[in-house]
């Protein structure tokens, strides 16, 4: 063979090797890669094609078989499926976001400083509107008084919440257009006053005489809201939220973002409950776009355990004259679950005492009669009375948890339910035996949106502060495995999205993250400091 032939027989064998191999948008190679798959394998290296996963498995022989426009070389960084959160308030974060963040600013000065940054940053907004300000991080430890609003802010109204919600620092501007003046007289409020002037200081149902004049946000704010939260969430490294109690307006505005690509993030929409919503929506039924599924209703049984809302079996230990309160009759949640039950929505139902969950327990399963795959929810499972757990089993009832609320309320729970019942609180690892799952968010604003936080509260039961040392009620402390099923695969399951999402195979939409250490093994006390290099979903990189 002569020197032209065998050039020839080269360039055959590199079409050949060429044309063998298909095509692909994007290879990811050294990586270290949890798939969350039913065997919870690891890979090194994932193929991806028009936004799914195409082929997970070793570098070498995706790089043999795939031709991809792009590689993406991760260095040995630790891969994870999108993180879930199964429980939060999308426009909530957004509404959080839109306001100044006051909290730990350690003097009025500092308040100020922040709230001019602030301005700078929102040059559209009519009113100014803070948060979270707490005189007593202050030298001066009385409350604070408008002169300093009004030297710094003559002409925009501003209005700032107390870091425990019940009084409002407004400047005179605010006064004026609220019409608040000395006479001013509210029923279970106050209006503080120094010199027969108001002080500029609100307290408890006083605030409305301001807050009822808030500009109502428009669709506009509301879209802007919205980015704002997702780009909080996706630099989280959460890919899909579970929205707790949505209207139908928001939905559809979600819903058009989405279409318009001004959205990136998955949104699984549980409806508020309200008749005119169940109507509309029992009519139309459940729909699912790629991004946004329709396809639940959010009930309320019961309060919060901290304002001694919580529907308990047995009196609060520390009042003894109150038992808490259901928020909907027995009878209309009967009325609605059955509704539910003739259609095809899921029913997620938020109980946080051990009598709420008892109630719904009772009702879901009477109407589900046994093991089903109707996947209904119990929102927050927070207080359950030892002989009701196995109920979530009989029944096929899912179990939608947080674990930060443990970590949060362990200073206070154990003076509300007393030392037996606290016990069969915040009983995640209990609750997950049931029916081998459970789901993991954070009903973030109420809580940090970070799902690590969540994730180190499952596992080390500690807070912020690792506090306590040893952990909160460890026999309920969950291993790490489970945590991380909890915000991926399972929280999938809990949203019907498990054959989509939640894990990294084959024919799964690529939603998926790369963090800089790997939260399988760092020690606990490295978690909640994780940072999430990359945030991917569908295939697009969004953060
Ligand atoms: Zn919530």
């Amino acid at each position: 063979m002569n020197r032209i032939t065998l050039s020839l027989l080269a360039l055959c064998a590199v079409f050949q090797a060429c044309s063998s191999k298909k095509p692909a948008d994007l290879l990811v190679t050294n990586a270290r890669v949890y798939t969350a798959d039913s065997s919870f394998s690891t890979a090194n290296a994932f193929v991806i094609k028009d936004g799914k996963f195409l082929a997970v498995g070793a570098a070498d022989i995706l790089a043999k078989d795939y031709d991809p426009v792009t590689t993406l070389d991760l260095k040995g960084a630790p891969v994870y499926p999108g993180f879930y959160d199964p429980h939060a308030h999308f426009l909530g974060l957004g509404q959080v976001l839109d306001q100044a963040d006051l909290v730990g600013a350690s003097s009025y000065d500092e308040v100020i400083a922040r709230l001019q940054t602030f301005q700078r940053e929102h040059p559209d907004n009519t009113w100014l509107i803070g948060r979270g300000w707490d005189q007593n991080d202050w030298s001066d430890k009385t409350f604070p008084t408008k002169e300093k609003l009004d030297a710094a802010f003559p002409n925009a109204p501003v209005a700032l919440t107390r870091v425990d919600g019940h009084a409002l620092l407004v400047n005179s501007k605010a006064l004026r257009l609220g019409q608040v003046t000395a006479g001013s007289r509210v029923a279970g409020g106050e209006v503080l006053l120094q010199n027969g002037e108001p002080t500029g200081v609100l307290v408890d149902n006083a605030m409305q005489l301001v807050k009822r004049i808030l500009p109502r946000p428009t669709l506009a704010d509301k879209a802007r809201m919205l980015k704002n939260a997702e780009k909080a969430c996706v630099a989280l490294g959460l890919t899909t939220v579970s929205d707790a109690g949505i209207s139908p307006d928001e939905i559809n505005l979600i819903d058009s973002l989405h279409r318009t690509k001004q959205l990136k993030i998955r949104d699984y929409a549980m409806v508020s409950l309200g008749e005119p919503n169940l109507d509309y929506f029992l009519k139309r039924g459940p729909f699912q776009t790629e991004r946004l599924t329709v396809r639940s209703f959010k009930l309320y049984a019961d309060g919060a355990l901290g304002s001694r809302g919580a529907c308990l079996r047995q009196p609060y230990t520390d009042r003894s004259e109150t038992k808490g309160f259901l928020l909907l009759s027995s009878d209309e949640l009967a009325r609605v679950t059955k509704l539910l039950y003739a259609s095809n929505f899921q029913a997620n139902t938020h109980c946080i005492g051990d009598s709420a969950n008892h109630l719904m327990l009772d009702l879901y399963g009477k109407l589900l009669g046994g093991k089903n795959d109707r996947r209904w929810r119990i929102e927050h499972a927070q207080i359950v009375s030892p002989n009701d757990f196995q109920l979530f089993n009989r029944y096929s009832i899912i179990p939608s948890v947080q674990p930060t609320h443990a970590t949060s309320d362990m200073y206070w729970a154990g003076d509300r339910l007393g030392p037996v019942r606290v016990k069969s609180a915040y009983a995640f690892r209990d609750l997950m035996r049931q029916n081998g799952l459970v789901a993991f968010g954070s009903d973030f604003p109420v809580e940090a949106p970070n799902p690590l936080f969540g994730f180190h509260a499952a596992v080390a039961r500690q807070d912020a502060k690792n506090f306590p040392a040893g952990g909160y009620q460890m026999e309920n402390a969950v291993d790490r495995k489970s945590a991380l099923l909890a915000m991926t695969r399972w929280a999938a399951y809990a949203n019907f999205e498990d054959q989509l999402r939640g894990s990294i195979a084959p024919g799964k939409q690529a939603d998926f993250v790369v963090l800089d250490r790997d939260i399988m093994t760092v020690p606990n006390k490295k978690l909640r400091d994780t940072k999430v290099h990359q945030t991917w979903i569908g295939g697009e990189r969004v953060h």
